[in-house]
């Protein structure tokens, strides 16, 4: 499975990525934007 920030769309392989749920599916968020996910926005 390929890993990608489901927010920002990067794939940079020296960010780190956790496993999350988004939209009822199994994606990868980046550490950068995981804030944004949490809060759900911008
Ligand atoms: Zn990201």
């Amino acid at each position: 499975m390929e890993i990608k920030c489901v927010v920002c769309g990067s794939d940079d392989s020296e960010r780190t990525y956790l496993p999350c749920i988004h939209r009822g599916e199994e994606r990868y968020v980046c550490v950068r934007c995981l804030p944004i996910l949490i809060h759900g926005g911008h």
